[in-house]
């Protein structure tokens, strides 16, 4: 049975854009609008020779409760279903109320998480990574999904968790 890491956060903050980066291979469903990713697609994954599962999420509309709550429930499903979490916020935006539920939910999960600063593309936005240590998490880890960016170190902290 291999380890199950799961890939939580708001939509729009690059979850999707990371999990390809990991695969290697445009798979997961990257898209401008948030809403396209199923709730939860499963990818086998591995890293220095170490295979896992990698867990995307995502795909809810909002409703009546609004998108935080939404959110919050994915995430809750999800860090069930996970031996360890890769908590994905926008270092661009910071960290917003939605955020804050995430880091609830994960919290009494007892579940390891690792706290990753998404959109952190060139060296000069390291700064936007380190308001998130606000979030009690730990060390953000600065990435940038899309370019690649910082994405060895973050998969290393990542499989140490499983
Ligand atoms: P998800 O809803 O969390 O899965 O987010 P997506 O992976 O679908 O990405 C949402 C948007 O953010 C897309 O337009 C991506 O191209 C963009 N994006 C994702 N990662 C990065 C990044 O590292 N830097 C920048 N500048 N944009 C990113
Ligand atoms: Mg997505």
């Amino acid at each position: 049975v291999l380890p199950v890491l799961a890939v939580v956060g708001r939509p729009n903050v690059g979850k999707s854009t990371l999990v390809n980066r990991v695969l290697g291979r445009r798979e997961a469903v990257v898209q401008d609008t948030p809403g396209v990713t199923r709730d939860r697609v499963r990818y086998r994954a591995e890293w220095a020779g170490r295979p896992f599962i990698l867990v995307d999420t995502g795909g809810w509309e909002h409703d009546a409760r609004g998108i935080g709550a939404r959110v919050a429930e994915q995430a809750e499903i999800a860090v069930e279903l996970a031996d360890a979490v890769v908590f994905v916020v926008d270092a661009t935006v910071g960290p917003t109320d939605t955020d804050e539920r995430v880091v609830q939910v994960l919290r009494r999960s007892g579940k390891p998480v690792l706290l990753v600063a998404n959109k952190v593309d060139s060296p000069r936005d390291e700064a936007d990574a380190a308001t998130l240590w606000s979030l009690g998490l730990g060390e953000p880890y600065p990435v940038s999904a899309l370019h690649g960016r910082g994405s060895g170190d973050m998969l290393d902290a990542a499989l140490a968790l499983l």
